[in-house]
């Protein structure tokens, strides 16, 4: 591909860093990547691989607090907060009790709607392409409940998704079970998001690892950037293993890293890293197979058919990084399965079976992406939380458009990356 528009350099290899260079590179950029690990593992590969316009309501809503405050008392539970003087989960916390509010989710949802469904396009059209095969099912995610208190809750979000004109059925336990003939379900009922698709994200990862540097691309593995020097308004260069890598614009993804990242070109963002687990699964019996991703409500556990197999995924642990596996959440995910899919005979897992990454939770719940009024060449990437995988094209495409100056496909006024600074 020709290269007439100047270098742009991407910081992070997970999905916002190489989507970023994926649409940079098609108009025309020489793109460089600096990826602190080698590119086998980030929170872009092992996670459920959902594509979610459903996810329309930020991580703070009414009512989130609450359930949250009972679950830390429950150690197999699927959401827990290190309570911890912590300066930045102090600040985190109280920016997010601040947006946790109908207000905040009414102002935020079609916003975060248009993200998806635009990313959700971007997605058919990668797979179109004859180097990419990476499982994407556009075909619905089924949200399946046990309980009548969730059937209400869920109900009233599927009429608001409707009337947001997402594709949804709402379906008793015959109408779900009639989805996956296959697989015996328990449960009252559920939504099926035909809006929403899955994929597997380690193989998207690859072939888009492959697929950009087939196309000239450059990473720089085990290169952390530790420092930026800037003149006035402009980065001159970034600093990674004591060398100076120069460029016209710059873009920083980081994931969960991101604010120590922000934080030495000047810029504060706030973000927690929300962990979480998954496992894959084989079926005892090869006939119990699913045709739909799904999330069992009550539990928080996500369903993914994946190569032949099921990944199962959960838990969200808001703490600094570490990289203990806590095998008591796990075993909450692994308990919780056969409750809803009693075909699933579920065993204890080993700790090795267990892949983790940590979701770049932002305090209001909604990504950061836009162009830094402090620094005039950089683009700031992240913030993607629970969705980061489902948003990564319209991540890339708004970059790429941001850096040659053309107006964003779709408003990102509300994601700011500069919001809290
Ligand atoms: C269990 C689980 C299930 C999930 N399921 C889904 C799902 O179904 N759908 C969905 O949309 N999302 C899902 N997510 C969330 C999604 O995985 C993340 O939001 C997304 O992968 C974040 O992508 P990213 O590119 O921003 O960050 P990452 O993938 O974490 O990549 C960031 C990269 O930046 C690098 N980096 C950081 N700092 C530096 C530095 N100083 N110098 C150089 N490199 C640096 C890191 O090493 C890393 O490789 C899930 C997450 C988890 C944990």
């Amino acid at each position: 591909m020709a290269h007439n528009k100047g270098k742009a350099l991407i910081i992070g290899a997970g999905i916002a860093g190489v989507s970023s260079a994926y649409y940079l590179l098609q108009k025309g950029w020489q793109v460089e990547i600096l990826e602190q690990n080698d590119l086998s593992n980030n929170c872009s590969y092992g996670n459920a691989g959902m594509i979610v316009p459903s996810h329309f309501t930020p991580l703070a809503a009414p009512g989130v607090v609450a359930q949250g405050i009972r679950w830390m008392f429950d150690s197999k539970s699927p959401f827990y907060v290190k309570p911890s003087l912590n300066s930045n989960l102090i600040s985190w916390g109280l920016k997010f009790l601040k947006h946790s509010n109908q207000n905040h989710v009414n102002r935020s949802a079609s916003a975060i709607r248009d993200l998806n469904l635009a990313s959700s396009i971007l997605y058919n059209e990668i797979a179109e392409k004859e180097e990419f095969n990476f499982e994407l099912t556009q075909n619905g995610i089924l949200m399946l409940y046990k309980t009548q208190k969730v059937a209400e809750e869920e109900t009233e979000l599927a009429h608001k998704a409707i009337s947001l004109g997402l594709s949804v059925d709402i379906l008793d336990q015959k109408g779900i079970q009639e989805l996956e003939p296959n697989t015996r379900m328990d449960v009252i009922g559920g939504i099926n998001y035909k809006c929403d698709g899955h994929m597997n994200p380690m193989k998207l990862m690859k072939q888009m690892i492959s697929y950009l540097k087939n196309n000239g691309v450059v990473f720089h593995t085990h290169h952390k950037v530790t420092g930026f020097e800037t003149s006035g308004s402009m980065i001159k260069a970034v600093i990674a293993n004591g060398k100076k890598f120069t460029a016209d614009h710059f873009v920083m993804t980081g994931g969960s890293f991101l604010p120590e990242l922000a934080q030495k070109a000047g810029i504060k963002i706030q973000l927690m890293p929300g962990k979480g687990y998954s496992f894959m699964h084989t079926p005892e019996n090869p006939s119990n197979t699913l045709n739909h991703a799904a999330l069992l409500l009550e539990a928080r556990v996500a369903v993914t058919p994946m190569n032949g197999q099921i990944r199962f995924g959960g838990t969200m642990e808001l703490a600094s990084h570490h990289d203990k596996i806590n095998m008591k959440r796990v075993e909450g995910i692994v308990r919780s399965i056969p409750n809803y899919l009693p075909d699933f005979q579920m065993h204890p897992k080993q700790e090795s079976e267990i892949w983790f990454g940590y979701r770049p939770c932002a305090p209001d719940g909604l990504p950061y992406l836009g162009q830094s009024s402090q620094l005039k060449n950089l683009i700031i990437a992240g913030g993607g939380g629970m969705m980061g995988l489902s948003l990564g094209p319209i991540f890339g495409k708004t970059v790429s458009e941001l850096a040659n100056d053309q107006k964003p496909t779709v408003e990102i006024k509300i994601f700011d990356p500069e919001r809290f600074s």
